[in-house]
């Protein structure tokens, strides 16, 4: 007998089930396109040369291990928040911002939203783009935070849907939030131009929407982490309240030491100071304190001068490896006499690529070519190398013709 009889066994996760099948392939021209996670053109974990002195800095300060505070280190987020809102930003000046430090980037959405569901005194109920990264339903579902979704992506022309998107968001209820991808949307590599996103400011702060920003790749998409951020620095120099969760998984390649930040913009100091006494409450009953190491990685990058300069180069690398593959591969596609228009794959940004290709030509690819994709068709481009991109291609090639 087990007092759990009465459990029914849970989906597996859709993207993380994707690499346990390709562990299991045998095949030796194999390649896991599905986690996004950055690879060398090697196919092999990166780890930046500015997080590897970092990491010498720390072994030889030989720092102790005493708790971190509830909100985290501050002079991290004293770095991260300039690294988003830029060094000379109103709202660092002001003293309006609440930032804390957070279990990377999904930590930093949990505990933002739990935050809205708690303490939020307008419309609780939560806009998504469509598509978006699947855990932000996930994450509304488990506390119960209502979610509708606006257009985004247009099939049509594997691009924005912009007059989707501004007619749906007129529509959104007042004082309703709206989740933003800051830049790099994951999952379809578009974002919108600096152009359009002046006229969802606009539309945003004229129908109340609280917009909450979801920053995972900051420095990802152009290489530039002050252009990647021209996004969320527009919405608050139009007057938003932002809310912004960062994440250093990616653009310091420090997935598993979590290490990201969720900041409420207050409006005021005192505001910023209230509510930051509400959000260590909420820390504090569900993880006490968050972890150092990672915070101490990306604070001592952050905050010295020559480390920050080759992390800058470092994400750099990253991203144009990244639109050298997209490259390589639309290539590779087209030069194999596909009729299909594949403009697609060098127009998107970021890490993924959204393909376009049906649940039925994903399975083929899989089956017959041994490449790991989701089924939307989603492809991380940064799992693609020197190596491995023409047989991707002639993959591509062959399901889609
Ligand atoms: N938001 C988006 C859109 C993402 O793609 C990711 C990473 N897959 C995250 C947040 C958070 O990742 P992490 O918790 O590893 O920082």
């Amino acid at each position: 007998s087990t007092w759990w009889g009465h459990i029914q066994m849970g989906p597996p996760d859709a993207i993380l089930g994707i690499t346990e099948a390709f562990k299991k392939d045998t095949d030796p021209k194999k390649a896991n396109l599905g986690v996004g996670a950055y690879r060398d053109d090697d196919g092999k974990p990166y780890i930046l040369p500015s997080v590897r002195k970092a990491e010498q800095i720390l072994f030889n300060a030989a720092l102790n291990h005493e708790y971190a505070p509830i909100s985290g280190d501050p002079e991290y987020t004293a770095a991260v928040a300039k690294l988003a809102f830029g060094e000379n930003s109103k709202v660092l000046e002001e003293k309006s911002n609440c930032t804390v430090q957070t279990l990377s980037g999904t930590g930093a959405l949990r505990l933002g939203l739990e935050f809205v569901m708690k303490h939020y005194a307008k419309n609780k109920e939560i806009w998504l783009p469509n598509p978006t990264w699947g855990n932000h339903h996930q994450i509304c579902n488990m506390i119960n935070l209502p979610f509708k979704k606006y257009r985004y992506f247009d099939p049509k022309t594997n691009g924005f849907d912009i007059e989707g998107a501004k007619a749906d968001i007129c529509k959104i209820p007042e004082g309703s939030i709206i989740l933003l991808h800051a830049c790099a949307h994951n999952p379809t590599g578009v974002d919108p131009s600096m152009d359009q996103w002046r006229q969802l400011s606009e539309i945003i702060q004229f129908k109340k929407l609280l917009p909450f920003f979801d920053m995972a790749y900051q420095g990802f998409a152009t290489g530039n982490v002050d252009g990647d951020a021209a996004a969320v620095r527009l919405f608050v120099e139009d007057g938003h309240q932002v809310v912004l969760c960062q994440s250093f998984a990616k653009n310091m390649g420090l997935y598993g030491e979590r290490a990201g930040a969720l900041t409420l913009c207050c409006g005021t100091a005192e505001a910023a100071a209230k509510t930051m006494s509400q959000v260590k409450i909420m820390i504090r009953t569900m993880y006490s304190n968050p972890p150092l190491y990672g915070a101490r990685l990306v604070k001592t990058i952050l905050t010295n001068d020559e480390l920050r300069s080759q992390w800058l180069c470092d994400v750099k690398l990253m991203a144009n490896r990244i639109i050298t593959m997209r490259q390589k591969l639309r290539e590779g596609i087209e030069s194999a006499g596909n009729k299909h228009s594949w403009r697609h794959i060098t127009d998107q940004i970021g890490m993924f690529c959204y393909t376009g290709l049906k649940p039925e030509q994903v399975e083929r690819l899989t089956k017959e070519f041994h490449v790991y994709l989701t089924k939307d068709g989603r492809i991380s481009v940064a799992g693609v190398t020197s190596k491995n991109v023409a047989h991707i291609a002639a993959g591509i090639h062959k399901v889609s013709s």
